[in-house]
């Protein structure tokens, strides 16, 4: 999408197509003279230089005139003169056909070659100054009609001269003066000298054509070469002029990027500050456009993206400004709010600029987006804080579902003081370590233990831990998630190892990868060095990654499974069903293991709801060839339906709430989780 090449055009392209374009007048009229059978010669050069010979010849038919004349009248010779005045008559008119600038050098041959022949006809002396126009036209002919134009010419002059020379009584010197002889042979004398002068200048304006068409390549070349220049000229230009938009916008968009934004923002506060006005920042975020992608590829995602941007551009008034932040989010500065209440509308023509569908690849979808709203002054003073505030917003706006939005408020406030300090904490809890693996059972159905999932626990330093809820989400968005995943992953398989080593029954360990860190380059070398470095077999170590974590990667997923399952390990689709997918593409991922979540189990048995859909989860899983882990099993009740249901495994209160290491130690020693009851 290029729409700033409007404003930015290339100038010197467009000069150049102009000049492209560009046609003399005089090149549109050479057109229709050659379709009448203009020959040999390129009509343009036949045009310019038939002009150069007119001009001349209209220049030196001024000279030769008057006394051309003269001379006629003076020896009786009235037909001589009508001729050389209609000659001159025919050269002026010539010399109205659109005007071009002869070269000099041209002017110069020609004139030099015409002055020669009218001069050596004078000098003769035979005819006067009329040969000179007899030869003139004898010449134009040529030009204008190739040589057999210029030949017929010369024989209609040749009639005529006969004639002239039959009707006037020239004084010729000699013995051949008078009588009839004597008059052919002056006829004769014209015709040949006229004919000589003409081809003579044929054969000049050929070479003259030729250098003529050997300039005009040269010109061509060069003036492509110019183009070339004026292109590249234009084009540096156009770069010049894109890197700076670029630097300030996004590309796809074409919207302010986030950075200029900010500094737009900035010079707003500025100028609100102190002058009790109210400023709005506003992040809106495109409801699951990752499932945009999957669903319709990448350039869908695009296509909504832009198509959005030139939505919310439209949708806001001229004084507010559209941004585009990062990913699927877009920032909008609201200039000058009377009361928080007038964020309400403003929620509202973001709605309505989602209400239409979008126009994807051929299709209709329909998008929905979130906002979230801060205010100035009142939730921050600064840049940082508004967009961090109205980030947080849209994040607790998401939360409510889609199409939601929320004005940032104490109780979001509060919760980024608590993300910052954890975020603080977290990194050097990393440093530390301070993660370890709890290990809950998997039991089969006679109870054994069959199994274990390493969960994750933050040992805070002075005593005390924290749970994943408190500390997952706020690794991945700071982007430490990788670096747990990594740590307790390492701990869960020395673990394992140990247990084995120690002769405990070999049982496999699940591990939890979060979305993030399945998506990361390194996870499959991370994996396999772990597994070197442990010396645990790989086929003891299951990976569990949520339904929506491997979705949101479509066929990269596929990849990344095949590579981890080649490592030797198997895989285990978590919370299966709370995601978006469906059977259909769960068939294409290669996966051993479905787990069936807590959210589906606890109302069992007695919601015939509830026990529809676990049914139906195991048994399409039991058809796909995946066994069923069945998670958060609280009730004997549960766990009978579900026995009843074939589920594989089970996982829950029931049996073990996850505990720490040395502990399920022994619970495996024993082989069954009755102690820990
Ligand atoms: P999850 O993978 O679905 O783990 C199961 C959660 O349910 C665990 O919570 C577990 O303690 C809890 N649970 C097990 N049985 C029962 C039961 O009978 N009733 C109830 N009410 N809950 C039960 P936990 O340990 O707090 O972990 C929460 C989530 O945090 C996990 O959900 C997992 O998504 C994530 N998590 C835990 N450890 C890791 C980790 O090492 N890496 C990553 N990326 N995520 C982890
Ligand atoms: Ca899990
Ligand atoms: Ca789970």
């Amino acid at each position: 999408v290029e729409p700033e090449s409007n404003h930015h055009d290339p100038r010197g392209i467009e000069e150049y197509r102009a000049y492209r374009s560009y046609s003399p007048p005089w090149g549109k009229r050479s057109r229709k003279p050659a379709t009448r059978g203009f020959s040999g010669v390129a009509d343009e050069t036949r045009y310019e230089l038939s002009r150069r010979l007119v001009r001349l010849g209209v220049l030196f038919g001024f000279f030769l005139l008057v006394p051309s004349i003269w001379i006629s009248f003076s020896r009786g010779d009235a037909a001589l003169a009508v001729l050389s005045g209609a000659a001159f008559l025919a050269a002026v008119a010539l010399l109205f056909l659109p005007s071009i600038d002869p070269g000099f050098g041209d002017a110069v041959i020609v004139a030099i070659l015409f002055f020669a022949g009218a001069w050596h006809q004078a000098g003769v002396g035979a005819l006067g100054s009329g040969p000179a126009w007899l030869c003139a036209s004898a010449a134009v002919a040529t030009v204008f009609f190739g040589l057999r134009g210029g030949a017929a010419v010369i024989a209609a002059e040749a009639a005529l001269m006969a004639c002239l020379g039959a009707t006037a009584r020239y004084p010729l010197e000699g013995p051949l003066a008078g009588g009839v002889l004597g008059y052919l042979l002056s006829s004769l004398e014209t015709i040949v000298l006229s004919a000589l002068v003409s081809f003579g200048q044929a054969f000049v304006l050929g070479g003259l054509h030729r250098s003529n068409e050997a300039r005009g390549r040269l010109a061509s070349e060069l003036s492509a070469r110019y183009a070339r220049l004026a292109a590249e000229a234009a084009g540096r230009v156009d770069a010049e002029r894109r890197a700076v938009f670029l630097e300030s916008h996004d590309r796809l968009t074409q919207l302010p990027d986030r950075v200029s934004f900010e500094l737009s923002l900035a010079r707003s506060i500025e100028a609100a500050a102190g002058r009790g006005r109210i400023l709005g920042v506003m992040s809106i975020g495109i409801d699951r456009l990752r499932r945009v992608c999957e669903a319709h590829g990448h350039g869908a995602g695009d296509a909504v993206l832009v198509e959005a941007a030139s939505r919310l551009s439209r949708a806001f008034r001229d004084d507010d400004l559209v941004g585009r932040s990062a990913g699927d989010v877009f920032l909008v500065m609201l200039s000058d709010i009377k009361s928080p209440e007038d964020a309400r509308e403003i929620v509202e023509k973001v709605r309505k600029a989602f209400d239409r569908s979008f126009p994807v690849e051929g299709t209709e979808i329909g998008v929905t987006a979130s906002c979230g709203i801060a205010l100035y002054p009142g939730d921050g003073l600064g840049v940082e804080a508004l967009v961090r505030a109205s980030d947080v917003a849209l994040h607790a706006a998401k939360e409510d579902g889609p199409g939601s939005y929320r004005l940032y408020d104490a109780e979001l406030h509060r919760r980024i003081i608590e993300l910052r300090a954890i975020e603080g904490e977290l990194l050097a809890a990393l440093r530390a370590e301070a993660f370890v693996p709890w290990f809950q059972p998997k039991v089969d159905a006679r109870g054994r233990i069959v199994g274990a999932e390493a969960l994750a626990r933050w040992s805070l330093p002075e005593g005390g831990l924290r749970l994943p809820s408190e500390f997952i989400g706020v690794a991945e968005r700071s982007g430490v998630i990788s670096a747990l995943g990594r740590i307790v992953l390492a701990k869960a398989c020395a673990s394992a190892a140990a247990w084995e080593a120690e002769g405990l029954d070999p049982i496999p360990v699940s591990v939890n990868l979060s979305p993030y860190q399945f998506r990361s380059e390194d996870i499959v070398r991370d994996v396999r060095a772990i597994l070197s470095a442990t010396g645990l077999a790989p086929s003891r170590l299951d990976l569990e990654i949520t339904e929506s974590g491997i979705m949101e990667d479509g066929a990269d997923a596929v990849e990344r499974l095949a590579q981890l399952k080649a490592l030797g390990c198997t895989i285990s689709i978590d919370d299966f069903g709370t995601g978006y997918s469906s059977f259909a593409t769960l068939r294409d991922f290669p996966v051993d293991c479905v787990k069936l979540p807590q959210a589906f189990v606890s109302p069992l048995p007695d919601d015939p709801r509830a026990g529809t859909i676990a049914a139906s989860v195991i048994e399409l899983a039991h058809r796909l060839h995946f066994s069923v882990v069945a998670e958060g099993v609280e009730s004997e009740e549960q766990f009978a339906w579900l026995g009843a249901a074939r589920c594989d495994l089970y996982q829950g209160f029931l049996f073990a709430a996850p505990m720490p290491e040395r502990e399920f130690r022994d619970a495996l020693a024993r082989g069954t989780v009755d102690a820990a009851l």
